[in-house]
């Protein structure tokens, strides 16, 4: 964070200084923990589920801090006194990006692979300036304004994921960190629960585009209808990725290797070059188009966003990690998250990888959250797809996850076999008895289910 008075501070949010000398300055990280905070920076007391961060500031007030954000006065603590500290911490936030008019911020949106795609920007740009993208999500009200704080006049690269739950929320967002470089990856199904249908999403998710600042860039996916439409909200230069003939950026010849990492050729600008991305899923050939586009968008030149899709790795835990057990199963631990998107994506690398080995596949599917209405069809299309793709097990786990199940005993003429459990501990009990040496296994469901914990205990048992 630069450095700010008190003084400035409160005029900037709109905020009392209680307690606090106006001159004094805020020159260190702006933290909502009470663990993290440092001598001279500042604390945000937000009401928490378990506690009130309004509990901890005496403590942060020992500990150093120049100021703390808060709703009410608290004795002996230099406080700036506002309505509502996380709005403040937002106008904060949107008060210092201001400031650094040399900043370029690389502000992305979708329905999936916001984090995949935010962590290939990062590390494309990182060897061109100072970039600020912390590993993880904060793509939130919380979490983004206080990524944005971590710029200072040093920073050249903000790579900002920004994430929407209802219409209004990306404005909100965009309003803190005007993106100069204004990517929309997707619109799939994630949160139609709240949006109710994905043209609402496609609404709420192009807000991006509208806040693209002027000399700025819209970077849209061009095979993907609703995101394709987004141009008509800028008047700024877009630019396209996929494999649409319009896209500026696309790939050709996409393979999966044996450990199901994409190779392709890339196309940019008119040059081309031979990529071998090191994450694994063809799922992430778009995001790498996506990330090139954006970079070129940000300055970087063809060359040198091949030379980075290269090099990347991935950041974020538990997307397609890949272990191999001493008995030779193999493990694809994507328990992260689910929607149907991503389901068809991982089972494609699943196939992909077990087909390259000559191996058994297995996929166990828990359920997929926040479908609303369309949750049935969604399980039961998913378990139809493992069919026509061919798996060779399959395993739902889970009373949301019974439609795959039954999805896939419908498909038909299918030699393989489906199986449905209750809980993790029944598909562990089947799997420990029907796993061969040489197995590869999917483990994927949404996040709120807790399969990622089915797949630590595979990976101890073997
Ligand atoms: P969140 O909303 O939780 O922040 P996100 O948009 O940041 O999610 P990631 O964390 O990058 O997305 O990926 C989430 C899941 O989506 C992963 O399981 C991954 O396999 C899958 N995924 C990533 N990119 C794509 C894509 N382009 N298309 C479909 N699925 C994808
Ligand atoms: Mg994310």
């Amino acid at each position: 964070m630069i450095p700010v008075s008190c003084g400035d501070i409160a005029t900037a949010v709109g905020g009392e200084l209680v307690g606090a000398d106006p001159a004094a300055v805020v020159d260190g990280v702006v933290a909502k923990d009470s663990r993290e905070v440092v001598p001279g920076g500042l604390f945000v007391a937000l009401p928490g589920e378990r506690a009130d961060g309004h509990d901890f500031v005496p403590a942060v007030t020992e500990a150093g801090v120049t100021v703390s954000l808060t709703t009410r006065p608290i004795d002996g603590c230099p406080c700036v006194v506002v309505p509502d500290t996380q709005v403040a911490l937002g106008e904060l936030a949107r008060y210092v990006v201001a400031q650094l008019p040399d900043l370029t911020v690389i502000g992305l949106t979708g329905s999936q692979g916001k984090t995949s795609t935010k962590d290939l920007i990062a590390q494309l740009v990182a060897p061109y300036g100072p970039t600020v993208a912390p590993v993880g999500s904060f793509n939130n009200e919380i979490g983004h304004p206080l990524t944005a704080l971590q710029a200072d006049r040093t920073t050249r690269f903000l790579v900002a994921e920004m994430g929407a739950r209802h219409v209004g929320d990306i404005n909100y967002l965009c309003r803190i960190t005007p993106p100069t470089v204004g990517l929309v990856l997707n619109v799939g199904h994630s949160h139609i629960g709240e949006f109710g249908s994905q043209d609402a999403i496609a609404q709420a998710k192009g807000e991006m585009i509208e806040n693209v600042v002027a000399g700025g860039t819209a970077v849209l996916n061009a095979d993907d209808p609703r995101v394709a439409a987004m141009a008509s909200r800028t008047e700024q230069t877009v630019r396209r990725f996929g494999e649409a003939p319009e896209a500026d950026v696309r790939a050709t010849d996409v393979k999966l290797d044996e450990n199901g990492r994409p190779s392709f050729t890339l196309h940019a600008d008119g040059q081309s070059f031979a990529v071998r991305l090191q994450l694994i899923g063809e799922h992430q050939v778009p995001n790498a188009l996506a990330a090139t586009a954006a970079v070129l968008a940000a300055g970087l030149t063809p060359e040198q966003a091949a030379a980075g899709l290269n090099e990347a790795t991935t950041m974020s835990k538990w997307r397609m990690e890949v272990t191999e057990r001493a008995d030779g199963v193999t493990v694809i631990n994507d328990a992260y998250n689910a929607n149907p998107d991503s389901m068809r994506a991982a089972l494609k690398a699943l196939v992909a990888i077990g087909r390259a080995r000559g191996a058994r596949t297995w996929a166990v599917l828990g359920p997929m959250g926040e479908l609303g209405d369309t949750s049935t069809e969604e399980h039961d299309g998913v378990g139809r797809l493992a069919v026509r793709l061919d798996v060779n097990r399959l395993v739902a786990v889970g009373e949301d996850a019974r439609p795959i199940h039954l999805g896939a005993s419908l498909e038909g003429s299918w030699g393989n076999e489906s199986a449905y459990v209750a809980t993790a501990d029944e598909a562990l009990e089947l799997l420990g008895k029907e796993l061969q040496r040489g197995d590869v296994v999917l483990v994927k469901a949404s996040r709120y289910v807790g399969l990622d914990r089915l797949a630590t205990a595979l990976l101890q048992e073997g």
